[in-house]
């Protein structure tokens, strides 16, 4: 008897924003083959003698090619085992579920999907910034800033141009290149914007800026992404108050976006990660 393909979403890092579902599948499953993103405390949650394999587009020395990726889950299904494909964030966002779902019904491997938290929100949750909100902005956009390929490359101006918030998804850590396209698509200079690096994870971190100053920002450490607009403003100004240790060569202050680190505690360890691993 074939197996089935459970594309199952690991959230933004916190554990605990795994799905009751998500869980029991990680209980229960023969294999797991998971994203580099996928947070240690996670992995834990797998059942010990389930066969764990990181096919992390960056894996090891040799990179895993997609095709790699689906000739697999398709072999170990067939042989009859249940099969967790364990993405960060949600499958279904910038996750490459569309490739993976087309190559298994193609050997006609049962699928089922279990979404999770996407990074976005997660984002969002740990810097108290509402992405919609009823005074300033009414739509919501998650975009890349990375491209597999030029004819995937997203024209930004329609999108800045709605007034939505935006929250650009691997956004490396070019920010003049990213601030200049901002501007080029009709964004004002002033608008604000917001760094968030390993949310809800250990040593979570949110740089608050505008567009014009974003090339002063510091790196913050992968996985981060950026949120553009009027309602990042409304990130939490108790966060700000709260102690942290600076990267170097940051200054802390509370004026009004002239850049401000917001952070939170680290709790655990957490793992190194990569960025931009999903459609690079
Ligand atoms: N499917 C994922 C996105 C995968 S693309 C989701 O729904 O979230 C990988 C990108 O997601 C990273 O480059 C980064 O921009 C973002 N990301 C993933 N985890 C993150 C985290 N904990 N904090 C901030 N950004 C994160």
């Amino acid at each position: 008897m074939k197996g089935k393909v459970y594309l199952v979403g690991a959230g933004p890092g916190d554990p605990e924003l795994l799905t009751l579902k998500a869980l029991r599948l990680l209980r229960t499953a023969d294999v797991v083959l998971h994203d580099d993103l996928v947070s240690p405390g996670i992995l834990k949650l797998v059942r010990s003698t389930a066969q764990l394999h990181n096919v992390g587009k960056r894996c090891g020395q040799k990179r895993i090619q997609q095709e790699e990726i689906n000739f697999l889950m398709i072999a170990l299904a067939d042989s009859g085992l249940q099969v967790v494909r364990l993405k960060s964030g949600d499958p279904m966002i910038f996750g490459r579920a569309g490739e993976e779902i087309e190559s298994l019904r193609k050997a006609d491997i049962p699928c089922e999907i279990v979404p999770g938290v996407t990074s976005a929100l997660g984002a969002a949750a740990q810097a108290q910034i509402p992405l919609t909100h009823r005074r300033t902005s009414s739509a919501l956009v998650f975009i890349t800033a990375h491209q597999a390929s030029e004819s995937e490359a997203a024209d930004w101006s329609k999108l800045a141009g709605s007034g939505a918030t935006l929250v650009i998804y691997m956004p490396g850590q070019n920010y003049s290149a990213i601030a200049a396209k901002l501007k080029a698509s009709g964004l004002d200079g002033t608008t604000p914007c917001a760094i968030v690096s390993r949310a809800t994870a250990p040593r979570q971190q949110t740089f608050r800026t505008t567009i014009d100053a974003l090339v002063h920002a510091p790196c913050l450490s992968a996985p981060a992404l950026l949120v553009v607009g009027e309602v990042v403003r409304f990130a939490d100004p108790v966060a700000l108050s709260q102690s942290f240790s600076l990267p170097d060569g940051v200054i802390a202050n509370d004026s009004e976006f002239s850049g401000v680190l917001l952070a939170k505690p680290a709790l655990d360890a957490h793992g190194s990660q990569n960025d931009e691993e999903a459609i690079s």
